[in-house]
């Protein structure tokens, strides 16, 4: 496995040789440690994508160039997306199933962005119908620079690729730090677009701290964007140093995020859609529905189902078969989902099942998949990303409670509902404020459409074209078209 850091190209030791260790969240053993980058590496790299965007011509490529990499690193990708799902399983912990799933995404994603890459040689320029006629304008979309990515561990080369693929194709060169906890397959991503024959300093990928190599990234005058997913404290320390000097951001932060089952609902499907909205990941979700409020009218009977379906979760190492569950991603984790249930538990709430380390689990950071029930709606559990596999379960009379639950939140990433009614689930979608809305599902993601949150959920969208005008700017070109002169100063 490696260790090294990816820049300019190369393969190189940081300047001062620190390293983390890698611990299999399955197993608790530490697998193997990696380079541990400083502000010194950093500067290395932003200096290298400097040059490689100023200098050396990445963004003046035409698409259909660029869109040659992006593609040959999507087959790179494939080529071995079985040893990366498996990496990404003794990295995180998530299922394999889940892990395979998540790579054969993220070259999805690759291939896209070629797509869109393409498409600007044939979209250069919009022109702009101006009112005085003596003059013509167009607009056009240029890359914005370098930017600096900082991503979590939830979905590491899911994550990677969401902010390297658009990137890349809007012309733009990117030095990229995956979270501590995980970053295996972000290393074999930098292994596999050398592989594509990417030009040195396109794409720099360093390992690190958020603290200092993070810090790092987000503190660099070469830096001219900064696309960020993790959490609110650390997204709000990145806008702040965006702020200082005007870099463009995006951010994708946490979420709380409502899903509403009306009693025309089929309470199956419901079940089936709420165990995947909170259990997918092991809960690990920015955008998992994990305030689930039920109609009166069936709140018992889904209760009860979705009680014994969870409590048929197969849990264990991501790497045997039929697992659903996995560990946590680390201990820290851990102890803080068992943290907010013991408090969930404090404030009043009911654990309707879950809430304990598995039977039989000795090592690893397993956790029951959990429900609650009866949680005070002023409470953290109610209120707080748990992001864990935790539920809140809440009953509901009308529509109108239903909206004004769902939307009580400082968060707004998604929200859910689940109503045989088209033309009243069209009414609760319209009425979330939410960036992402699910009718009778929960969580499907499609590269196509676009991804990002209302509220304290974060800044921008990543996915479809708004992920790629995430790595653009405007220009305005405005040309004197008339023969007569101007006639201001110079009669
Ligand atoms: P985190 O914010 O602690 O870390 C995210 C990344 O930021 C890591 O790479 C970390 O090293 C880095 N970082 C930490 N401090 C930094 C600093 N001072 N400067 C620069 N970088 C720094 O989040 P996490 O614990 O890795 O992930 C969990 C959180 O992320 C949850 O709150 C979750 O909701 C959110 N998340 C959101 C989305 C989304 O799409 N909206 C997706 C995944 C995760």
């Amino acid at each position: 496995m490696r260790n090294e850091l990816y820049i300019d190209g190369k393969w190189v030791a940081p300047v001062k040789g620190g390293t983390c260790e890698v611990i299999n969240p399955a197993t608790e053993e530490v697998m193997q440690t990696i380079a541990s980058a400083t502000a010194e590496d950093v500067d290395i790299a932003v200096k290298a994508a400097r040059r490689a965007f100023d200098k050396d011509g990445w963004p003046k490529l035409s698409g259909a160039q660029r869109a040659k990499y992006l593609r040959a690193i999507a087959d790179g990708i494939r080529s071995r997306q079985a040893e990366i799902a498996r990496l990404e399983v003794i990295d995180n912990g998530k299922p394999f199933p889940e892990a395979d799933w998540d790579v054969a995404d993220a070259a999805g994603c690759f291939d896209y962005y070629a797509g869109l890459a393409e498409l600007m040689d044939t979209n250069p320029e919009e022109t702009i119908a101006l009112a005085d006629g003596r003059f013509t304008s167009k607009a056009v979309k240029e890359p914005i620079g370098v930017a600096g990515a900082i991503i979590p561990w939830n979905y590491p080369l899911l994550m990677a690729s969401w902010k390297v693929a658009p990137a890349l194709a809007a012309g733009c060169t990117i030095v990229l730090k995956p979270a501590e906890l995980t970053s295996l397959t972000a290393l074999e991503l930098a292994a596999i677009a050398d592989e594509a024959g990417l030009p040195p300093g396109v794409l720099n990928i360093l390992t690190g701290s958020g603290s200092v190599a993070g810090q790092a990234i987000i503190d660099h005058k070469g830096v001219d964007k900064l696309a960020f997913t993790g959490s609110g404290p650390v997204g709000s320390k990145i806008m702040a140093a965006a702020a200082r000097d005007i870099k463009r951001v995006s951010l994708e932060l946490g979420g709380k995020s409502p899903f509403v089952v009306f009693d025309d609902a089929d309470i199956e499907r419901a079940v089936e859609w709420i165990m995947f909205g909170i259990f997918w990941n092991q809960g690990q979700v920015c955008s998992a529905t994990s305030r689930v409020l039920v109609q009166d009218g069936i709140y018992e009977r889904l209760l009860a189902r979705l009680v014994e379906e969870t409590d048929k979760i197969k849990i264990g190492n991501g790497l045997e078969e039929g697992v659903l569950l996995g560990p946590l991603v680390s201990k820290r984790q851990h102890d803080q989902v068992v943290a907010a249930i013991a408090a969930a538990k404090d404030a009043g709430a009911t654990i309707a099942c879950g809430g304990e380390r598995p039977e039989g689990f000795d090592k690893g950071y397993y956790l029951q998949p959990t429900i609650l029930t009866g949680v005070p709606l002023d409470s953290a559990a109610w209120t707080e990303e748990i992001f864990g596999p935790v539920v809140c379960v809440h009953p509901f009379e009308t529509e109108e409670d239903a909206i004004a639950l769902a939307n009580d939140s400082r968060f707004g990433l998604a929200a859910a509902v689940m109503s045989k009614d088209d033309i009243r689930a069209e009414r609760v979608a319209a009425a979330f404020r939410a960036g992402i809305v699910w009718i009778n599902c929960s969580q499907p993601t499609f590269t196509e459409a676009p991804w990002g949150g209302y509220k304290e959920s974060g800044i921008g969208r990543e996915l479809g074209r708004w992920g790629l005008e995430n790595y653009l700017e405007t220009k305005q070109i405005t040309k004197y078209a008339s023969e007569d002169p101007w006639g201001w100063y110079i009669k």
